[in-house]
């Protein structure tokens, strides 16, 4: 049984993801290679060759692959199509989106958003926004999952590094430019805080805010927890913040040891993102708020009135 686990490659050598996946690929079996495509990537093949558990990194390096572009790592991705039965992904912004590629080239389906590995081909996911966990067979023979992080743990990292092998496919005139994407720009959002997938402590803002100004009363408790700003949809549709904040389905999937909604609903596409956090506090003035129905912790009342109120206690 071999597993290749795609590594998406940051210059910030943050490999949260990876170590998550690879943890869930070790409940596949034993060998497991990780896969690096890029430009320049030896210093983060360095520090994943250290990710207890596997056998090797195989590293493609060629200019064209600097860029995260779905279409051209698919090629490089295919390549490997014959060696490997599963091919794993991070369920990130850039996994979600190559994955699928990938799993059309090969001709078979893709498992998406995996929580949960009862064999080499049963996979455990959620669906409907997270109100059913199905449990699905896979029958091809190569199969695609993109993994969700929330559900596993990372990978320990040891002293040891496993071998990092340089794989040339130059000499073959292969080209990586399937032609088909450009790469434009991008722009990084910078903050001071940790991020939303990182922090043991979310903050997030709803509707219930009523404008963007007014995130600053959460900016104020946040900084004295050293906590992430988050956000539902309501408020980001709103314009009230910017959607890299958003949380929930179509959103970012967190899981921190402390997360309080304040001024939001509870509609399931925002519990969708959430409701996997250790501990849950609602605000809401609204008591038949479905929020409180996961809330481990419940406050109704003004938020205007209650975050100065708990700022001031901090
Ligand atoms: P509302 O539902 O309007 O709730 C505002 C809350 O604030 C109310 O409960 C109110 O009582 C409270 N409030 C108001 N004023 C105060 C005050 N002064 N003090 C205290 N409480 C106050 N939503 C997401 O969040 N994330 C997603 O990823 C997402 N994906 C979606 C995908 C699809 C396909 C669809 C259809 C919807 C999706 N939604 C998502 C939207 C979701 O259905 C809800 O519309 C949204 O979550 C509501 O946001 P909200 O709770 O901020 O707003």
């Amino acid at each position: 049984m071999s597993i290749l686990v795609i590594a998406e490659y940051n210059a910030e050598m943050d490999l949260t993801s990876l170590r998550k996946s690879v943890k869930a690929a070790q409940l596949i079996g034993s060998n497991i290679d990780i896969l690096l495509a890029g430009n320049d990537t030896s210093a983060f093949a360095t520090a994943a060759s250290h990710i207890s558990g596997i056998h090797q990194v195989v590293v493609v390096e060629d200019s064209i692959l600097s860029q995260p572009l779905a279409e051209n790592h698919t090629l490089v991705i295919a390549k490997f199509s014959a060696d490997y039965e599963h091919f794993i992904f991070a369920a990130t912004s850039w996994g979600k989106n190559v994955a699928p590629r990938v799993a059309g080239t090969l001709n078979v389906a893709q498992f998406s958003d995996v929580i949960d590995i009862e064999s080499a081909d049963v996979f455990v996911r959620p669906i409907y926004a997270g109100n059913v966990i199905a449990k699905v067979k896979a029958c091809c023979a190569k199969k695609v999952l993109t993994i969700r992080g929330t559900a596993f743990s990372e990978a320990e990292l040891g002293d040891s590094a496993a071998e990092i092998k340089k794989v040339s496919l130059s000499d073959t005139n292969y080209s990586f430019d399937a032609g088909l994407s450009h790469f434009i720009s991008e722009e990084l959002s910078k903050s001071e805080r940790p991020s939303i997938t990182a922090a043991s402590i979310i903050i997030s803002g709803g509707r219930g805010m009523q404008n963007g100004a007014n995130f600053s009363i959460l900016e104020r408790v946040a900084d004295k927890l050293g906590a992430a700003i988050g956000a539902s949809r309501a408020a980001v549709d709103a314009g009230f913040v910017s959607n890299d904040m958003q949380i929930g389905q179509t959103g970012k999937v967190v899981a921190p040891n402390l997360y309080i909604a304040v001024g939001i609903s509870g509609a399931i596409q925002h519990l969708a993102g959430m409701k996997d956090s250790k501990i849950i506090v609602a605000i809401n003035k609204d008591e038949e708020a479905p929020i409180f129905q996961i809330a481990d912790y419940g406050l109704v009342g003004d938020l205007f009135d209650i975050m100065p109120e708990l700022e001031a206690a901090l």
